[in-house]
């Protein structure tokens, strides 16, 4: 299997070597240069497997040689080994046609840990086999970091320094980040913002000779590795309620469109997707561009879902190039005129768009009013992006074909903004319970480029 950029100017690369660089030297991002298809028996056959077997089936094409077929169920084994929740992604349902699809039962109660952790043990074998070692250096406004943090802890061949911006984390989130006590974990406190968090990362990566000292090595969320982890609960889920003979459709809290992205994937690989719904809260760039106004960078507004909070959605190139027949250079073009403000799609290229993907914004008001009508009528409590998917499914779906709604956190890591919408404040789940008295272990760092350095290459194989 081999991986081309959606730029059309990078070399040709395996999974493995994919998975390890990240981005694409020409700033493009890696896709598959064919998509994998399940047949109808295929699909039907994932029924009754268990997550670890359906994500070996639903993964494997896509990994070509760089692991063995026993390497690779190991790894996926001990990837959601520490799940809480046996089914790994279970499903829940909210109403008459109406499910969510609960992927907060990993070790940082957030989606991300589903491709954290899976690609924590393929980078660990793959640098061990190579006898190599990296430094993943990570910006994050909150659940990237904590994900990052809970999947390279204590592995052997990689240092794991994540920046955040001082004071402005949840502390669940600030927590989740300062507690683990492994040597190879530093939780760097930046003073500054988000923005200047994602500043100096990028100012690292680009200082090529720091980035060849260290080996630096990225975990964002453009990583094709990390998209294809997510696949996988399409799948699950889509079986579980009835695929290949009934189709589903699905809805996705969407900032960095990694999530939907997996999806748009699953159909591609012939899973029966019927909408694919892309929910943004009030920093809606992605429903704007879906309904023709073009794609234009404005303000980012922080709001009760922040880590949907984003003005440029880094995987939408992904579903670009598709739109585009795969032509890199129209890729190209339109990412040079992002860079000066933005850009607006052609009639061809949005007709497809708009074929494959619907769209729907939630405003703040609205989030909270549907935490509370949610505890209200189903009983259960959700977290405020959760909330935002729930609203723009209630509006979108079309029964009687099912609707999964992605529910991407626990609530309990949003603990303020569940409370104001429903008076109830979410506990935190028992293993978990004594975050707030562990104790913490950061440091606190100046938003210089020259300081970062020092620390990290003083820490690096320390
Ligand atoms: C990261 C995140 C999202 C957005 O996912 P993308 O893949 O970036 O679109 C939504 N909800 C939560 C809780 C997240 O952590």
């Amino acid at each position: 299997m081999k991986y081309i950029s959606t730029r059309g100017n990078a070399p040709e690369l395996g999974f493995e070597d994919t998975m390890l660089t990240g981005l694409a030297r020409d700033g493009g991002l890696y896709v598959p240069a064919g998509i994998p298809q399940m047949g109808r028996d295929d699909i039907a056959a994932l029924a009754g497997l268990s997550y670890e077997d359906t994500a070996f089936r639903v993964m494997r094409p896509f990994v070509g040689d760089s692991f063995s077929d026993a390497e690779f169920r190991d790894l996926i084994e001990r990837a959601y080994a520490g799940f809480d929740h046996a089914a790994r992604a279970p499903l829940k349902q909210l109403a008459p046609g109406h499910f969510l699809l609960e992927l907060f039962h990993g070790p940082t109660l957030a989606f991300k840990d589903f491709a954290m952790q899976l690609i924590g043990q393929l980078f660990q074998h793959a640098l061990a086999r190579r006898g190599e070692r990296v430094t993943i250096v990570g910006a994050t406004s909150g659940d990237t970091g904590s994900a990052a943090i809970e999947a390279f802890r204590g592995l052997p061949n990689v240092d794991v320094f994540i920046l955040f911006p001082h004071g402005r984390v949840s502390e669940v989130q600030r927590r989740q980040m300062t507690t683990p006590a492994d040597a190879n974990v530093h939780a760097l406190a930046l003073d500054g913002d988000f923005d200047d968090c994602q500043a100096r990362l990028k100012d690292m990566f680009n200082d090529f000779a720091f980035r060849d000292a260290v080996k630096l090595a990225g975990v964002n969320s453009i990583n094709w590795a990390r998209v294809l982890a997510q696949v996988v609960y399409y799948f699950s889920s889509a079986v579980s309620l009835g695929a290949p003979d009934r189709p589903v459709g699905f809805t996705v809290p969407t900032g960095n469109f990694g999530d939907v992205f997996a999806g748009y994937i699953a159909r591609r690989m012939g899973l029966p997707v019927d909408r694919l719904v892309v929910a943004t809260n009030q920093n809606d760039i992605l429903h704007r561009c879906l309904n023709g106004q073009g794609y234009f960078k404005g303000e980012t507004r922080p709001s009760i879902s922040p880590s949907m909070d984003i003005q440029v959605s880094s995987n939408f190139e992904r579903a670009l190039f598709y739109a585009h027949d795969g032509d890199g250079r129209a890729v190209a073009a339109l990412m040079d005129e992002l860079a000066s403000g933005g850009f607006t799609v052609s009639q061809g290229a949005l007709e497809t768009l708009r074929e494959q993907f619907g769209s729907g914004r939630a405003s703040e008001a609205e989030t909270l009013a549907t935490i509370a009508a949610t505890l209200e009528n189903s009983g259960e409590l959700i977290c405020p992006h959760t909330a935002v998917g729930v609203k723009v499914a209630e509006e979108m779906r079309d029964p009687p074909v099912p609707m999964i709604t992605l529910a991407t956190a626990h609530p309990a890591k949003f603990p303020a903004a569940v409370e104001e919408a429903s008076g109830v404040f979410p506990p935190l789940p028992p293993r978990m319970s004594d975050l707030y008295e562990r104790s913490e272990r950061v440091t606190r760092i100046a938003n210089d480029l020259g300081d970062l350095q020092d620390f990290i290459r003083g820490h690096v194989g320390a």
